[in-house]
């Protein structure tokens, strides 16, 4: 059963949110301040976070910034307004979703399976691919964290899923899109561009690590793959 941490201070809203997510199979439960979240989720076993922006302790884009130094878990933001959410910023910070107050509780059920399903989906299968490659990378999924050639990559949650996406399916494309739903964001105008500067900071960061390899090859006008190095090439 899925675990659902809400991060919500107004009574009224949690527990409407408590009751649909239970109601449809999820296990939920719900604290009033970042502070207190942020405790929980470091002990771990939470599979979404359901994170309001305007809390008493600190607001919701500084808890999530708190929490992605040690968890890539999924999080929605829930805002009162619309333009409080830059959705650029939502997505340098590492959010997945975001609803806008006041919500229909059957949208919010429906975008926390969608954030799931496709976070979940790409756990078992870079757990997969890992256990048929070489040693290259190494993909730890209890810690979120990727070695390459040995070396920790310092990744943000984005870069990690985004590289934890390509390393599940060798030498397939991605398209921009996949990429996007891979990463649990909705493909809206805009964020297509973004997935290339993403790509780019990936890059740099694992040319530090291997100038002489490219692993993230270009599909002109298709989107990004995976090249494993070739079994010949190898030492
Ligand atoms: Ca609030």
């Amino acid at each position: 059963m899925p675990q659902i941490l809400i991060v919500e201070d107004e009574v009224a809203i949690a527990d409407t949110l408590l009751f649909a997510l239970t109601s449809e199979g999820f296990a939920a439960q719900r604290v009033a301040l970042a502070g207190e979240a942020l405790t929980l989720l470091r002990s771990g076993g939470v599979d979404l976070v359901i994170l309001d922006v305007g809390l008493p302790d600190m607001s919701g884009f500084e808890a999530c910034k708190a929490l992605r130094q040690f968890s890539a878990v999924p999080v929605m933001f829930l805002t009162a307004r619309a333009e409080e959410i830059d959705r650029v910023v939502g997505l340098e910070i590492g959010a997945d979703d975001y609803v806008v107050k006041p919500f229909s509780p059957r949208e919010v059920v429906a975008r926390v399976r969608a954030i799931l399903k496709r976070s979940l989906g790409a756990a078992a299968r870079t757990a997969g691919a890992a256990r048929g490659s070489g040693a290259e990378f190494h993909v730890d999924e209890e810690r979120l964290q990727i070695h390459f050639c040995n070396r920790l990559l310092k990744l943000t949650a984005l870069e990690f899923r985004l590289l934890q996406q390509l390393l599940a399916a060798p030498q397939r494309v991605h398209s921009r899109e996949q990429l996007l739903a891979g990463v649990g964001m909705a493909p809206d105008v805009g964020y297509e561009r973004n997935i290339d500067s993403h790509i780019k900071a990936l890059r740099a960061k694992l040319r530090e690590v291997a100038p002489e390899r490219e692993p993230i090859q270009t599909h002109r006008g298709f989107g990004y793959s995976y090249q494993p190095p070739s079994p010949a090439a190898g030492p």
